[in-house]
């Protein structure tokens, strides 16, 4: 029904008669239901993140010339910072697409069909970048991991001194794997390529945790980085990056997987601005991350990462307070191996999609379902991107409401944590 402007309000006299307003009992109440989630809905979910209302509001324009003007200036400004945030000179690829476009970008454009990608298992994403090499003609061989450990640098050390033939040609990682929340320390994994004496392309995959944990491609020795729009980039989704080192562009040289759309040939070799996305440009995407990109410059690379930093602590704090042996525990013990983008905490006893429905539907705060391994036994929060105090509290404030009405047993306040963790982080 289209609501008249005040002033000209027309009463109900033009609705038909079945859809004029003779109560204010909604539908939903007359059938003895009641929720709370009517407001701003959050959702603390491992990506898309939060929208910040001035990316929105960027995107709102219309499609101006692509040839010529303010829309190449845009782009071309965005090609000319993302190398920063990435901790690198090396320049970014643009592929319209997701993670998984970023993931098949990288792939294509450096291996040989039927060379040896090792994966390094930490949960559930850098196994399916690897299963989606595989499927493109690379062969996988998956190094083990854990659920609830980082990747152990010894052992790729290990694995790489015994690959004396040097068939292994790339290595992929996460720089935080979204499933269990661990964060691999990508610097000394590098420390454990050079002991080994090991030519493989390093591969990196910072979607989950670009502008979120700290990440330093020159500097810790990264060939190649991929990493997408949704998360810490506060864009919606649609934009996958990829950065190529000197090493990645000699293995395009002799790349034998590489796909018209994907490859980089054309784009390296753009006469006309639009070849830099092999077609249209993104237009409402390219304002947004515009948007995104002004608003990490204006707070500071550092400070978004030290923001991160205390809001994850803070998270961490609660779910120590709420943990019980048959109740809620962090999924990753150590703390240095925890992500500042995301949690993944297991439940125990406790229903964590009954947990999920009750937040979301009866409270407005969408969490994030366990995925891989678990599904059924634990829930993520998602705390990337646009977040401050008032939201993150709000959403663990919600999750505590969430496990009282489900009747959880938990320790104690998690928002009090929270809220003790943040103080402390703000006291001057
Ligand atoms: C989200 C995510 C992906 C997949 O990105 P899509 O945009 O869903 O394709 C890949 N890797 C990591 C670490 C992620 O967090």
């Amino acid at each position: 029904m289209l609501i008249p402007p005040l002033g000209r309000c027309v009463g109900n006299a033009r609705l038909a008669p079945d859809r004029r307003v003779t109560s204010y009992d909604s539908r939903v109440s007359s059938l003895g239901q009641m929720s709370l989630r009517h407001g701003r809905p959050m959702v603390a979910i491992p990506g898309p993140s939060v929208t910040p209302d001035r990316v929105l509001a960027a995107m709102h324009r219309p499609m101006p010339n692509i040839y010529a003007g303010p829309i190449v200036d845009i782009s071309n400004s965005i090609f000319a910072d993302l190398p920063a945030i990435a901790g690198t000179t090396s320049e970014a690829f643009i592929v319209i697409g997701n993670g998984h476009a970023a993931w098949q970008m990288a792939v294509s454009n450096t291996l040989r069909r039927g060379e040896k990608v090792l994966v390094l298992e930490s949960g559930a994403f850098a196994i399916g970048w690897g299963e989606q090499a595989a499927m493109s003609g690379a062969t996988i061989e998956v190094l083990p991991g854990s659920d609830n450990t980082a990747v152990d640098p010894l052992a790729v050390e290990e694995r790489l001194r015994e690959d004396k033939d040097h068939e292994i040609k790339a290595i992929v990682v996460v720089l935080t794997d979204t499933a269990t929340g661990v964060r691999n320390d990508i610097r000394a994994i590098r420390g454990a390529i050079d002991a080994a004496r090991h030519p493989a392309l390093y591969m990196v995959d910072a979607i989950a945790s670009l502008a979120c944990d700290p990440f330093q491609m020159d500097e810790w020795g990264v060939d190649l980085t991929v990493s997408a729009s949704q998360k810490g980039l506060m864009t919606p989704p649609g934009l996958g990056m990829v950065w190529a080192g000197e090493k990645a562009l000699a293995a395009h040289d002799r790349a034998d997987m590489r796909v018209g759309y994907m490859d980089w040939a054309s784009r390296m070799n753009a006469t006309a601005h639009y070849h830099l996305y092999n077609g249209t440009p993104p237009i409402s995407l390219i304002y947004a991350l515009r948007e995104a990109l002004d608003m990490i410059l204006e707070e500071g690379l550092a400070n978004v990462l030290r923001r991160h930093e205390i809001l994850a602590k803070s998270v961490w704090a609660a779910v120590e307070a709420w943990h019980t042996p048959d109740g809620l525990s962090l999924n990753i013990a150590d703390p240095a191996a925890r992500s500042n983008a995301t949690t993944t905490i297991t439940t125990g006893s406790i229903n964590p999609d009954e947990l999920r429905r009750v937040c979301e539907e009866e409270a407005g705060l969408t969490l994030g379902l366990g995925i891989g391994n678990f599904g059924g036994r634990g829930f993520r929060i998602g705390h990337m991107g646009h977040l401050n105090p008032p939201m993150l509290l709000g959403t663990l404030g919600t999750v505590e409401a969430g496990l009282a009405a489900i009747g959880s047993p938990t320790g104690s306040s998690g928002v009090a944590a929270a809220a003790a963790t943040i103080g402390e982080a703000l006291r001057v």
